[in-house]
């Protein structure tokens, strides 16, 4: 007798609509997709990440592998047949009524993801990767993994991390000591969240008014310097770590703790850093170098290059 096994893939493509769009802010569209088999879409909150494959001109999403190695299988298609795929994160999910949320940031029709968003109308049609509720053990593909005993909490970034950052804080207990910094475009970008008691959110608004804006990262990583001064008694610094250096340009900054190597005692600081490629460069450098925080307790995470496309 022959036993058959069926592969049942971790992440895996879902076909989705949108069924709603809420402008949150200048910068900010909120898509909510749905799809027959959104009941399967795994609910890890936080900052799951996800791939929104986009329809081609002309063909929509007809060129979506159904294939278990998906990934495979689109890459092994003619450039002319892929779908352009980009990475976001789920901003809610909610299996029971077959939807999923993600906040896309409008910065103009100059990559596929963003001008499909600035024209989107309900109807509209994209596939989902995400992580699969059928997969016999945890899905994955998200990187807050805080120690428990962590004494306090600093979560850092731009436009693109508001999502994730704010699905984090808000799963917060009430009374965890936190610093949240978020630098946006603009100040109608501050967002509402739900931050319990114990966390302290700061907006860093770029654009002044009257055209002017400070350059990108820079009010950032003012924040974070000002910030891990601040925290310094529990960040036990120890400066002259040596860095090794990520081309930004050519690969990925992402150096992220897993779960298991983060420390069984906390230094005390838990921080997650996520944005421009080459801002998150620099706050690693001052924070890793210059002030010898202990690596197992950041996470460093380029989300995109300025001046290159995501792929
Ligand atoms: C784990 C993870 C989670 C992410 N979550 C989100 C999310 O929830 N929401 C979200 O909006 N983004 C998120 N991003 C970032 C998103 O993947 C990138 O911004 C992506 O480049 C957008 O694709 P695009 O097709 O619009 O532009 P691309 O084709 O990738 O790039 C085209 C041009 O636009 C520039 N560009 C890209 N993004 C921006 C930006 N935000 N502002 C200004 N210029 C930009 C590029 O440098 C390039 O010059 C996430 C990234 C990662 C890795």
């Amino acid at each position: 007798m022959t036993v058959e096994t069926v592969q049942v893939p971790v992440y895996r493509p879902f076909a989705a609509q949108v069924s709603r769009l809420q402008r949150l802010s200048p910068s900010f569209l909120r898509v909510t997709f749905t799809g027959l088999d959104f009941d399967e879409f795994a609910s890890n909150g936080l900052d799951q990440r996800i791939k929104v494959m986009l329809p081609l001109p002309g063909r929509g999403i007809d060129d979506c592998p159904s294939d278990p190695d998906w990934y495979g299988a689109w890459r092994a298609l003619p450039a002319d047949r892929r779908m352009p795929l980009r990475t976001y994160t789920v901003r809610g999910v909610r299996p029971d009524r077959r939807e999923v949320d993600v906040d896309v940031v409008l910065h103009g029709a100059t990559g596929p993801a963003s001008a499909w968003a600035e024209s989107a109308v309900v109807g509209d049609e994209v596939v989902l990767i995400g992580p699969n509720a059928r997969f016999p053990g945890p899905t994955g593909g998200f990187e807050w993994h805080p120690p428990v005993d962590a004494s306090c909490l600093l979560l850092a970034g731009d436009e693109t991390a508001v999502p994730a950052i704010c699905a984090i804080v808000e799963s917060l207990p009430a009374g965890r000591r936190a610093r949240v910094l978020l630098e946006v475009p603009e100040a109608g970008d501050a967002l509402n969240i739900a931050a319990p008691d114990g966390v302290q959110v700061t907006w860093l608004p770029r654009s002044t008014g009257a055209g002017a804006s400070a350059p990108r990262g820079s009010l950032l990583t003012a924040a974070v310097v000002e910030a891990a001064a601040e925290l310094a008694d529990v960040l036990a610094p120890s400066p002259g770590a040596a860095l090794e250096d990520v081309d930004v340009d050519s690969g990925i900054l992402w150096e992220v703790p897993a779960e298991a190597t983060a420390p069984a005692r906390s230094s005390g600081v838990y921080a997650w850093l996520a944005g421009e490629a080459g801002v998150v460069k620099g706050l690693r450098r001052h924070l890793v170098q210059e002030l010898g925080i202990d690596r197992r307790s950041v996470a460093f995470m380029g989300y995109w290059r300025e001046g290159r496309e995501s792929d």
